[in-house]
């Protein structure tokens, strides 16, 4: 079969596509890591900073334009999303190495988002409010920042740009998109589709590069709004330069140590298809994959016999096929994490149920294939393999007496993303609800399986409060009181006179 040659990247300012030049990068198949999809342009500060002052200088028209003009603009992208569902998978699947259902997936739900968006075109942007005074009309009406730099992780490529461009956009704001270096090419299609759809040059800004391109965008004092989703690391650091802003928004989406509990009560199978679902689909590379599953002592070896049956029957091969339940992991520094992890499992005393390792012969040769790992661990304060994000298919099986232990189990954890709780008593279930701490909750299901118009966002090392998807609009708006007095003479509020004179 012919090979396709790489695609030559390039950065998109102020309405031009830039020719090659400077330091480059390379965008491989996880997959198969000798195939080049793309080369890439570094962006440097200087790269950076021209995608800024495009878009500062793009804003005053944008902001201008009628609510529903900017609106009807993503129905024509939702025309593009559904001609192009097939292909974007299809660069999906290879460039990030998730299975092609999930790619599917991925691109309806960005799809979702954009739908949603142009509906809320023509929906309130603001609310009346009364006021003390008869004569007063006062509103409340929501104005855009400016300029918005988009920050995003490789694992979702094109739905989590999605869920921030696009309210960003609808609400006036001019944007600049760092796509992740992982997956570059998804990124440069989706801002190819913009384009087509009518978004004017300047608008959309699109810069590819790594940390250096991503903080240069964070440190320019033009950017009025930083929209993030990633490691806690970057996320915290890009907060802490942030700080030297006074006028700085900050919306941090990062990572997790999310769980399922199965309680004394739960359905067995109900349990484990949940639990396999949440910890494997995209292998265990979810934000909210689930990397600890708790189970109630008098259920825990059934659950176990059935879990680990399940899992040594999961397909994982080329993102291709159909029939496979989850690809590679993105790249050999994730292999190799993933493997210290589970190293540092067994040295906190895990039971190994299922010895995870890397799958590297026949079709699994070129890529980077990963059998799950599995383990037993007691919960004990400072265990670091059930406390820190892997991201990867690595998962402890944790048992727990009573739901007053479970809650305590799953809250010893910085994070504070997603959560899943099987149980058929109505109070077992409230009782999760109120006391853990989660951005996402979820009842009978796995702990992945967002939707757009939820909120998506954690709490403590998860998230700064500012939830992604429909949430969002919130935080690319500020909102203003307006307030008209239609008397003859002034009135004021709280009884305060307008006498002039004693
Ligand atoms: P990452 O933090 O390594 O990178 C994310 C983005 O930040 C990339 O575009 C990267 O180039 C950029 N970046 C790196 N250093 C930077 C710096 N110093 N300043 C500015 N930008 C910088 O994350 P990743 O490996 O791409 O994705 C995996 C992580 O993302 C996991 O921790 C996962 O939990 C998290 N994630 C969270 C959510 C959520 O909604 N909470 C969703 C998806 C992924």
């Amino acid at each position: 079969m012919a090979t396709v040659p790489p695609l030559v990247g390039r950065h998109f300012i102020g309405g031009h596509w830039l020719g090659p030049a400077g330091a480059q990068f390379e965008s491989r198949n996880p997959a198969q890591l000798d195939e080049v999809l793309g080369v890439f342009p570094q962006a440097s500060a200087r790269e950076a900073n021209e995608a800024v002052a495009a878009a500062r200088s793009a804003y005053p028209s944008w902001r201008r334009t009628s609510r529903i003009h900017r609106a009807e603009l993503f129905d024509n992208l939702a025309q593009l999303i559904k001609r192009e569902t097939e292909n974007l998978a299809r660069l999906m699947a290879q460039e990030c190495g998730k299975v092609l259902t999930e790619c599917r997936a991925e691109v309806i739900e960005g799809l979702h988002m954009i739908q949603y968006v142009f509906g809320t075109g023509r929906m309130p942007c603001g609310e009346i409010v009364a006021s003390e005074i008869a004569e007063k009309d006062a509103s409340v009406r929501r104005k855009p920042w400016g300029v918005v730099a988009v920050i995003t992780p490789w694992n979702f490529p094109f739905a989590v740009p999605l869920w921030m461009l696009c309210p960003s956009l609808l609400e006036g704001n001019t944007v600049v998109f760092k796509p992740s270096e992982d997956t570059p090419l998804i990124g440069q299609r989706l801002i190819e589709l913009f384009l087509e759809a009518g978004f004017p040059g300047g608008v959309v800004n699109l810069v590819h590069g790594e940390a250096e391109a991503g903080e240069a965008l964070v440190r320019n004092p033009d950017v009025n709004v930083v929209l993030f989703t990633g490691s806690y690391e970057v996320g915290h650091r890009i907060q802490q330069l942030s700080a030297e802003h006074y006028d700085r928004i900050v919306a941090c989406e990062m990572g997790s140590k999310s769980a399922v509990i199965v309680c004394e009560d739960a359905r067995l199978d109900l349990a484990v298809t949940s639990a396999l679902i949440s910890a494997f689909k995209t292998s265990g590379q979810r934000c909210v994959s689930a990397s600890r599953i708790l189970v109630h002592d008098r259920l825990v070896e059934a659950f176990v016999q059935k879990y680990l049956d399940g899992a040594k029957r999961l397909r994982i091969g080329s993102p291709l096929d159909a029939g496979n339940f989850t690809g590679p992991v993105i790249h050999r520094a994730a292999v190799e994490k993933v493997l210290r992890y589970n190293q540092l499992a067994r040295e906190e005393g895990a039971e190994v149920l299922l010895d995870g390792s890397p799958l590297t012969s026949g079709e699994h040769a070129r890529g980077c294939y990963l059998a799950p790992f599995i383990y037993r661990v007691e919960h004990r304060p400072g265990v670091r393999c059930i406390r820190e994000e892997v991201f990867g298919p690595h998962v402890a099986i944790i048992p727990f007496r009573d739901n007053e232990h479970a809650i305590q189990i799953y809250n010893d954890t910085p994070y504070g993303l997603s959560m899943a709780v099987i149980t058929e008593s109505y109070r077992t279930m409230r009782l999760f609800r109120e006391e853990c701490e989660y951005g996402m909750g979820y009842v009978n299901l796995p702990c992945i399986g967002a939707e757009v118009h939820l909120p998506f966002g954690g709490v403590k090392k998860s998230g700064n409060g500012h939830p992604s998807a429909a949430g969002l609009i919130e935080t690319v708006t500020h909102k203003t009181a307006w307030t008209v007095n239609h008397g003859t003479e002034v009135k004021m509020a709280q009884g305060l006179t307008t006498q002039l004179e004693a």
